[in-house]
């Protein structure tokens, strides 16, 4: 008797604590897309809405006291605040984008216009293939502010089986006031003090302070033209690849710029998660735009 009790207890004990690990699977799914497993991967297209961030950065210098990475060590980071909110998942890193202007600086990887193009886009159809319909941008470099905007009206040239969103980060006044009375200089622009103190507060490890005035970080404007654009502009202020001054860096700072940031993301993951609109009007423009005679005048 004492042995079938003791078989029963132990058989309750093995399915309920069975069924716990099922459940903790479930909860603790990663939303870093290579930490998935191939069958987790299935769960995790289903938890996020077939939604997938793709964080971008690029490998550049930034000053002579930040690395290599830091675009994209810094939007990484944003992100992981918002999934942890608001389950999505996330691309692993990439770091390809536009990045010419600083060439002439050690450890820039500047990739071919084609092959910066055809990667993003790859890698956006790959997703789709794998179940992906919605598609974030989330980008952490100055230098693909044109770009990324271009590749998503492309999304318009062919058709597409999924839709790109572009994160847009609003500072109301409330916000910039803020920053303002935590920082201490007032240019700024690349390794700054502003990019400094977000490594600062989440990579202290990879920040080299006492390097941070090593450089000039001044806006030499050697370029006067009105009503002009030139691709050699960022060259002609900042030849060093460094703007500003991120020796003042703090990590109070920091956070409060990378929280900002993901608070707003995690509004924005939410409303994309649910969103219908971009895809229905996607699909009735790529109908009428394949026979632009038919469409109702
Ligand atoms: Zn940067």
């Amino acid at each position: 008797m004492k042995t079938i009790i003791f078989s029963l207890v132990f058989l309750l004990f093995t399915l309920l604590s069975f069924g716990q690990t099922e459940r903790s699977a479930e909860n603790n799914l990663p939303f870093k897309m290579e930490e998935l497993t191939s069958p987790d991967f299935i769960k995790a297209v289903e938890k996020s809405g077939g939604t997938c961030i793709i964080p971008l950065g690029i490998m550049e210098k930034h000053g002579a006291h930040l690395p290599l990475g830091t675009d994209m060590i810094d939007v990484r980071e944003i992100t992981f605040r918002a999934a942890k909110q608001e389950y999505v998942i996330i691309f692993p890193p990439f770091y390809f984008g536009q990045i010419y202007e600083a060439k002439h600086q050690p450890g820039t990887m500047a990739y071919s216009p084609e092959l910066v193009w055809n990667i993003l886009e790859e890698t956006c159809d790959e997703l789709n293939r794998n179940g992906i319909t919605k598609i974030i941008l989330v980008n952490g470099h100055g230098g693909n502010n044109s770009l990324l905007p271009y590749f998503c009206q492309s999304r318009l040239a062919k058709h597409k089986g999924y839709a790109v969103y572009l994160f847009q980060s609003e500072e109301s006044g409330e916000f910039r006031e803020k920053v303002r009375q935590l920082r201490k200089t007032t240019t700024g622009g690349h390794a700054d003090e502003e990019e400094t103190s977000m490594m600062l507060a989440h990579r202290p490890d990879l920040v080299h302070l006492d390097r941070a005035a090593e450089q000039s970080g001044e806006d030499l404007n050697r370029i006067d033209l009105p009503y002009t654009y030139t691709g050699i502009w960022w060259y002609a202020k900042y030849p060093n690849h460094y703007a500003g001054d991120g020796s003042y860096a703090s990590e109070e700072l920091g956070n409060l710029i990378l929280d900002h940031d993901a608070g707003q993301l995690v509004k924005m993951i939410r409303s994309v998660k649910a969103d219908k609109t971009v895809m229905e009007l996607q699909n009735e423009f790529y109908q009428k735009s394949a026979k632009p005679l038919k469409t109702e005048q």
